[in-house]
């Protein structure tokens, strides 16, 4: 649905040249539920302009639905791709004070000439209808609260029916039920199969969404480090983000061998990885299986010991790792010391399991994730 490939933008002023957006690469695939956060000033907005067509990037590609927005059209043509094929929703509204409500979302149609002249007001009706305004249709917009406002800009963003809608920052000028209002309205139109890409600073609202991306100073944090070390701040994640290698392992290939010394931390990033110990009779045992956005290797970094397991790639499909060297993955502790508990604590349950086990004289057990075998 939509493509951005290495965009820059900069902006020119008295005080010289200033980098917003850093390069920023992104795919948001059909019916996609997406929230994008970061602190003010990290260029959100000036993102969403990119997906708009509101502003034009220094340098690179937007593609949305097919369509390259900046290469292949003019202004104009731009701006009547854009009202036709995309609904845009802003935190202050921006309705026209001198026209009701109905009318606001008639505009969008009358101006894509979309719908016949008599369906417009009843299609813009509807949508008023749908999120719960009707009632307030040929009031002026400062006649109504501000959430009836802004439901009545989530209709006449939908008015021409696009396939993808951006709001920056929606519920941002909205109490909390008002913005729940909006979120089941986006939760819907998701299920119905809209696209939504949403700027949102509520932690309460990203959770409802299906994918978060978090960009801190002009660059796209990754989201598999975000969701594997969530208590890094967004700058220590942009740090991980830069320094992490990819490794492709085949099906049923090794990564680490046992009693292999461990110097690297390792967080999958698609594919399953297999933890196999050794049972008796020499027999290959599947302990464990760790799938994206889970780690290994933690165990023996912090102790600085050899790997306690073989691990392997699934037999199934390929595995694909982010790899971090064990100096900076131990900057990294240091830095955090969210992260350091945190990880930590998983690194005591390992090992605690792991004697316990061992008492009993059984294989130890180091990952308590996930399920025993038989
Ligand atoms: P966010 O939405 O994440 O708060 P913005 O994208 O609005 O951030 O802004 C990112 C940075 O770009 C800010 O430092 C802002 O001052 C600057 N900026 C945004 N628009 C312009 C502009 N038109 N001219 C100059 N600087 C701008
Ligand atoms: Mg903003």
């Amino acid at each position: 649905m939509l493509e951005i490939r290495r965009v820059v933008k900069t902006f020119k002023n008295a005080a010289g040249e200033f980098t917003v957006l850093k390069g920023v690469d992104l795919q948001i695939a059909s019916g996609e539920f997406v929230s994008i956060v970061g602190k003010s000033g990290s260029g959100k907005s000036t993102l969403l302009n990119m997906m708009t067509g509101i502003d034009r990037p220094t340098s690179g590609q937007v593609i949305v639905n097919g369509q390259d927005l900046y290469t292949a059209l003019d202004e104009s043509q731009r701006s009547r791709w854009r009202g036709k094929n995309l609904g845009i929703v802003f935190q202050f509204f921006q309705l026209l004070p001198m026209l009701s409500l109905l009318e606001n979302v008639m505009l969008p149609m009358d101006y894509a000439g979309v719908y016949d002249f008599d369906e417009r007001p009843r299609r813009a009706m509807k949508l008023l209808e749908m999120v719960g305004v009707a009632e307030q249709a040929s009031k002026l917009p400062l006649a109504v609260s501000t959430g009836q406002q802004q439901l009545a800009a989530i209709a006449r963003a939908l008015a021409c029916d696009p396939p993808l809608i951006v709001a920056d920052e929606p519920t941002g000028n909205l109490d909390s039920r008002t913005a729940d209002v909006v979120i089941q309205i986006f939760e819907r139109l998701v299920a119905e199969g809209k696209t939504i890409i949403m700027v949102t600073h509520n932690p309460s609202l990203t959770a409802r969404t299906t994918r978060n991306i978090i960009i801190s100073d002009g660059e796209i944090v990754d989201e598999t480090i975000a969701r594997a070390l969530p208590l890094l701040n967004h700058r220590q994640m942009l740090q991980v983000t830069k320094r992490i290698q990819r490794r492709t392992y085949q099906p049923g290939q090794t990564i680490l061998q046992r009693d292999e010394h461990v110097d690297t931390f390792f967080i999958i990033e698609q594919g399953e990885v297999e933890i196999v110990l050794q049972g008796r009779n020499r027999q290959d045992v599947t302990v464990a299986r760790l799938g994206p956005a889970e780690y290994f290797g933690e165990v023996e970094l912090i102790r600085g010991g050899k790997a306690l397991a073989v691990v392997r790639a699934a037999p199934e499909a390929p595995v694909q790792l982010l790899t971090l060297p064990r100096e900076e993955f131990l900057t990294l502790l240091e830095a955090s010391p969210l992260t350091r508990e945190a990880i930590g604590r998983i690194v005591q349950s390992r090992i605690e399991q792991n004697r316990s086990i061992d008492r009993r004289g059984k294989t130890w057990w180091p990952f308590k994730e996930i399920q025993k075998p038989e």
